[in-house]
């Protein structure tokens, strides 16, 4: 840990309080945490209190803080060139589009270009774009369980609350997406969840009119929602819808991509193959922005007379391109998509299965893959009501008091630490998670 200066955490929190306007927030009432360095899966503030990130803060930091191969690689590309416009060739840039590609593993289909943005919301802007130009058609599809982004239709795809007061485009309808647990549609086995929620997809399908629609887009396995991990058939099955109908399919996977489910993509541990697959965050765990669109055959081709209209100043950015060539680079070498998967199966789910077991009334689920797990937290098993905000804002407290940095969302704890977390940190963080949940909720309650 750096040399630190405790006065500089009253400072940055005064000048937090004084000049920065904050998103998704009430101005009036913040009171945030103060971050001066971080490492692995660990960070502390300025008077060297540590948290074990459990959260990899917006479910971005895969690699983990601090990745040397990645900060100097950073550095490096700002000593030769720290901007370049979109339009013009780099090498850096060429680079990291190639390596997005290749670990896509979509070259049997054909996938050879990326179209780079920004961030998560401009890349589902941008496919959502393509998908119209390509069919000629308006209407994208999304589930109610959804997040994909604060801009223009990202944000009016989106299913949840968020969609609300941001509600200026058409041309969007949402449907419901699988999850057993509160099933839609009356289903009690996966298999049931699965083929009803794919009927109900058919039927909004037919309803709205084939041939006007342009895109079904959907997170392959949705996160904020809840890592709701589809039932075996759903995504088979939305492909085959997609396909039948001459839909485009956007799988969103600015969450569950580079390495969060285990696998490099999420699409891989499904076997279907997309048309457009939307990334951000992991690609380079955030250290410079970063996102886009991984393109088929057919959609890139389309655009081979055709001016697409979209792009962005930053577009590709050399430090950002630098930093996807050092963070896919290094996380090959290091086996850190294969740490995922392991800790996941040797670790975070069998540590899940002894919580539930240990607190049956209020864990009312468990469920997730790799690095993406979510713990449904409820006032009784047989009732399942969500445990009350207050309730959330408790466990939250206490665990931050316990040194460990949660990601809550609603009644749910996501477990959801970065990549290179380790089985004993993964221990440790469960031994806090089991202590609150013992302290808040004795089970003899
Ligand atoms: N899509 C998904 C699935 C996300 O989880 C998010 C952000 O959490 C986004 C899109 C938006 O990404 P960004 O915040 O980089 O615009």
């Amino acid at each position: 840990m750096p040399a630190l200066d405790p006065a500089d955490q009253q400072l940055a929190l005064d000048l937090d309080r004084a000049h920065v306007f904050h998103s998704w927030s009430a101005q009036g009432a913040l009171n945030p945490l103060v971050f001066a360095g971080g490492e692995g899966a660990r960070l502390w503030d300025h008077e060297g209190r540590q948290y074990l990130d459990m959260s990899s803060q917006l479910v971005n930091v895969n690699i983990g803080y601090q990745h040397p191969r990645v900060v100097a690689a950073i550095k490096a590309q700002a000593d030769v060139l720290t901007t370049i416009d979109p339009k013009h060739a780099n090498l850096t840039r060429g680079r990291a589009a190639q390596l997005i590609v290749e670990k896509a593993n979509l070259k049997g289909a054909g996938f050879e270009k990326v179209f780079f943005t920004n961030g998560g919301a401009d890349a589902n802007e941008n496919a959502i774009r393509m998908a119209r130009l390509y069919t000629g058609r308006d209407t994208v599809l999304s589930t109610y369980r959804s997040y994909h982004g604060n801009t223009g239709a990202a944000i009016v795809a989106t299913g949840d609350w968020r969609r609300m007061p941001n509600q200026y485009a058409r041309g969007h309808v949402h449907f419901f997406g699988p999850w057993l647990y509160r099933s839609e549609f009356w289903a009690t086995t996966p298999e049931e969840e699965s083929e009803r929620a794919l009927h109900h997809l058919e039927r909004v399908i037919q309803a709205e009119g084939p041939d006007t629609i342009a895109a079904i887009l959907l997170e392959t396995v949705p996160g904020t929602a809840g890592v709701l991990v589809p039932p075996p058939g759903y995504l088979e099955g939305v492909r085959e819808l997609a396909t039948r109908y001459g839909i485009v399919l956007i799988a969103d996977e600015v969450m569950a991509g580079f390495g969060r489910t285990g696998e490099w993509f999420a699409h891989q541990g499904f076997g279907v193959t997309p048309d457009l697959i939307t990334f951000a965050k992991g690609v380079n765990s955030g250290y410079v922005p970063m996102g886009g669109v991984i393109i088929s055959p057919a959609i890139a081709h389309a655009f081979d007379e055709r001016v697409f209209p979209g792009g962005l100043t930053y577009s590709g950015h050399p430090l950002a391109a630098a930093s996807v060539v050092a963070t896919i680079e290094a996380m090959t070498d290091e086996g850190i998509v294969e740490n995922a998967a392991r800790i996941g199966r040797e670790a975070i789910g069998p540590a899940l299965a002894a919580l539930q077991a240990a607190h049956p009334d209020v864990v009312g689920e468990v469920r997730g893959l790799g690095c993406f797990w979510a713990i449904e937290l409820v006032t009784d098993a047989a009732s399942r009501t969500p445990l009350p905000d207050a309730d959330m804002a408790r466990i939250r407290s206490a665990l931050l008091a316990r040194g460990v940095l949660p990601f809550v969302q609603n009644n749910r704890i996501h477990v959801v630490p970065p990549l290179v977390v380790t089985e004993s940190e993964i221990s440790e963080a469960f031994g806090h998670y089991d202590a609150v949940l013992t302290e808040m909720f004795p089970v003899a309650r």
